[in-house]
């Protein structure tokens, strides 16, 4: 499920789920419903759209990720609910100098250099977001 949910958004397609029991989105898929536990989801595409909730510019990387610091990490909120991390696509100057809290900003995927984590050579994709106003 998460290849497909990687693949699928260096497509530009957000995958999520929708619990046929109670109407909870979940994103990134997962097996279960949050809200009630139960299994009876479906599978859907999200609008990709979201606001920022929060961010930090990350200076230290953890290890494998230290040629790609600074960047920032944002956690948006989707127009259909659910909660994701990923990174803002930001310089981190901008990312310190403004304040981009509640900037509207569109999913995308972008592939990263696999290293240390990844040594069959799978894709890295790393959810990014767009600020879009
Ligand atoms: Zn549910």
């Amino acid at each position: 499920m998460f290849v497909e949910f990687f693949n699928e958004l260096l497509n530009g397609k957000l995958i999520g789920f929708k619990c046929l029991d109670c109407g909870t989105v979940m994103c990134p898929p997962k097996s279960t419903c949050d809200n009630c536990k139960g299994r009876n989801l479906e599978k859907i595409e999200l609008s990709g759209y979201g606001r920022v909730t929060s961010y930090t510019v990350t200076y230290v990387a953890p290890m494998g990720y230290e040629k790609e610091a600074p960047y920032v990490v944002a956690l948006v909120e989707l127009d259909e609910g659910p909660w994701i991390i990923g990174r803002l696509d930001v310089d981190a100057e901008k990312a310190e100098s403004e304040n981009l809290v509640g900037k509207r900003v569109k999913v995308y995927g972008k592939e990263f250099a696999s290293e240390l984590f990844y040594p069959n050579k799978e894709k890295r994709v790393v959810p990014m977001f767009e600020i879009v106003e």
